[in-house]
């Protein structure tokens, strides 16, 4: 595409997010006297396939103009190059910036930080968008929606300056490091350390599993700065730590049972000279700031835990319609079209309740334990789901050409990142009133 017609592209599509942004906070008003009615949205149960455009009260026909162009972006930007950065372990540069040229970064931060300024509802469209185009290798979504928030929410006017819009034109790739080899659902066992040394900090440590590690630009390392605090929770501070600061050195990418094409990697500091600046926040309060983000991780996870059920469904039906036994087709068996049944209740059960906490993260209202319970939920469907798909598959579902063995090998990291789901139980039952 040429350079004219991208920046075409990109304008249209900033005006379309900024005019969905603006629609969004007027949403909430009474229709007045003379105004024409909302032409009806069928929830999904009633749509003709799980991915329809047009469907859901949630969005409006702005967000399904958006939706076009988004599943179009994945189809020619990423599904033709999907395997060949499942080969390679990590995706290309390019696609980064092509989608910072299409406004699919950094959507849902603020446009005086440098974002696009867009509502909730419109990231959450590139996050389902990926899952439907079964493409698990860009990152986008944790950079987008898990780096930036930390940045725009407790970055300095100079850091925001600096990554922000660089983030969003896709120049600058964005990881966070919390887990550590020793310290993963335990974030207080966090060992990588940050001394003062009167000009700055020395940061020294290692993080293992880090999204978007290998390609990674700027990388926000959770660091303790206070051994002898209260709690372990009292001494936890954030960084900015840039790709090619001396010291910091990036670690093989992982071999992973799923989300190949995903540059998953460890991370080593070894007397990394920090500047002052580069102190994300304030100091110690790191895990305050932590918890603060993790429902909308928790929220994003459950997203796209939905979607890929609905990929899924849709991905078995059209086998099962043209796979032949017995003199017909399986879909002819009534036992394949009970367990669609079954299949499509529960999906649509859920996406029921990810909707609306799509809608209360919206207006500022989605409660950790609400958010934990969606992720939970979710992802434990996701992984049902894809274990009976790919069963009506037969031996061609275990086959890796065929897109349900990918859905399948990249729903079961699910449960386990962004808080495993035992944790996700631990944070529910702590708001069940049991007195
Ligand atoms: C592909 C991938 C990408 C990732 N990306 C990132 C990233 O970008 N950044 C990052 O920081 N981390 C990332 N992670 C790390 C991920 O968040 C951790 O793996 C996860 O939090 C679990 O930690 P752990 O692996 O140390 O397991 P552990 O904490 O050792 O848990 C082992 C088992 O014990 C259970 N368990 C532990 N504590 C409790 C408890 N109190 N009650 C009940 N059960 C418990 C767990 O549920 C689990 O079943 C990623 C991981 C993967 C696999």
């Amino acid at each position: 595409m040429s350079a004219l017609v991208l920046e075409t592209v990109f304008v249209h599509l900033f005006h379309l997010l900024r005019h969905i942004a603006s629609l969004s906070r007027m949403q909430h008003a009474e229709p007045q006297h003379g105004e024409a009615e909302q032409p009806f949205r069928p929830e999904t149960p009633m749509a003709k396939t799980l991915m329809d455009i047009g469907t859901r009260r949630i969005f409006s026909e702005e967000h399904d103009l958006f939706r076009q162009n988004v599943r179009r972006f994945f189809q020619e930007e990423v599904v033709p190059y999907h395997p060949q950065w499942e080969k390679a372990g990590e995706v290309s540069r390019q696609v980064w910036e092509k989608a910072g040229q299409h406004g699919l970064l950094g959507i849902f931060t603020p446009e005086e930080h440098g974002g696009i300024g867009g509502d909730l509802l419109s990231a959450a469209i590139v996050w389902e968008e990926q899952m439907y185009s079964n493409c698990s290798g860009p990152g986008f979504s944790l950079h987008s929606e898990i780096v930036m928030p930390y940045i725009s929410h407790y970055g300095s006017k100079d850091q925001i300056e600096r990554y922000i819009p660089q983030m969003t034109s896709g120049k600058c790739i964005g990881a966070i490091a919390m887990t550590e080899p020793g310290a993963g659902s335990d974030l207080q066992g966090v060992k990588t350390f940050a001394k003062p040394d009167g000009t700055g900090w020395i940061l020294n440590g290692s993080k293992v599993f880090i999204t978007n590690g290998w390609l990674s630009d700027v990388v926000i390392v959770v660091a303790v700065t206070n051994r002898e605090a209260k709690t372990a929770a009292h001494g936890i501070s954030l960084f900015l730590v840039d790709a090619g600061t001396k010291g910091f050195q990036k670690g093989r990418k992982l071999e992973k049972l799923g989300l190949k094409a995903q540059d998953t990697a460890e991370l080593f500091f070894e007397d990394v000279h920090l500047p002052s600046e580069a102190l994300l926040g304030q100091v110690n309060k790191g895990f305050y700031y932590l918890m603060n983000e993790l429902p909308q991780e928790r929220l994003l996870i459950a997203v796209m835990a939905l979607a890929s059920c609905e990929f899924m469904f849709e991905e078995t039906r059209n086998y099962v319609m043209q796979r032949k036994a017995f003199g017909k087709t399986i879909s002819d068996l009534q036992v394949v079209q009970h367990k669609l049944a079954e299949l499509k209740t529960e999906i649509c059960v859920g996406r029921a309740f990810i909707d609306s906490c799509l809608q209360l993260h919206g207006e500022k209202k989605l409660d950790s334990s609400t958010a934990s319970m969606a992720k939970y939920w979710s992802t434990d469907l996701q992984n049902r789901v894809a274990t009976q798909c790919l069963q009506l598959h037969g031996g061609w579902g275990y086959m890796w050409e065929y897109p349900i063995a990918k859905a399948f090998a990249d729903s079961r990291v699910q449960p386990i990142y962004g808080g495993t789901n035992e944790i996700m139980k631990e944070l529910i039952s702590r708001n069940i009133n049991l007195l």
